[in-house]
């Protein structure tokens, strides 16, 4: 294994374990539960979205909680610290590059690699296929959170 792939694995297992942004939020615009039925993978993410001062939506507060392998927790710990305070534009632009990045079997280019942080770290985990969904449910369900989040918004503002 070299270094780089070291370092990828010891962000996972940190992550896996501290769970950034995990909990309930009890106030929320947008909530969205996935699974991931291969690996038995669950994720229910919650977000409150508020808006800039033009009057884009930015993802104010993000809560998650999930159960399953270490690299679908550990993606949802990641996603959380790397999303929250974005403007949903960013949020998903950021959710486009990692879905990307997932589904290119390890070869990512490497200046498109650091923006994503330490969603980097499952480059390894895009060569194996059956992994790939395990890294991308959080981000399947903060899409779905935001999604519903906006729709709420459209119907009850002013
Ligand atoms: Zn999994």
């Amino acid at each position: 294994m070299s270094d780089l792939d070291q370092l990828y694995q010891q962000v996972i297992m940190d992550h896996s374990r501290m769970r950034h942004g995990e909990g309930v939020l009890a106030e929320f615009d947008g909530e969205s539960f996935q699974v991931n039925p291969t690996c038995g993978d669950e994720a229910t993410v919650r977000v409150r979205i508020s808006h800039t001062r033009e009057g884009s939506p930015v993802v104010e507060e993000l809560a998650w909680q999930g159960q399953g392998c270490s690299i679908s927790q550990a993606s949802l710990s990641i996603m959380h610290d790397m999303t929250v305070g974005l403007t949903v534009t960013e949020v998903e632009h950021l959710g486009e590059e990692f879905r990307e990045m997932m589904h290119s079997r390890g070869r990512f280019p490497e200046d498109r690699l650091d923006p994503l942080e330490d969603a980097a770290a499952f480059l390894g985990a895009s060569k194996l296929s059956a992994r790939v969904k395990c890294a991308l449910l959080g981000w399947m369900a903060l899409r779905g959170a935001v999604a519903e989040a906006l729709t709420t918004d459209r119907k009850d503002s002013k």
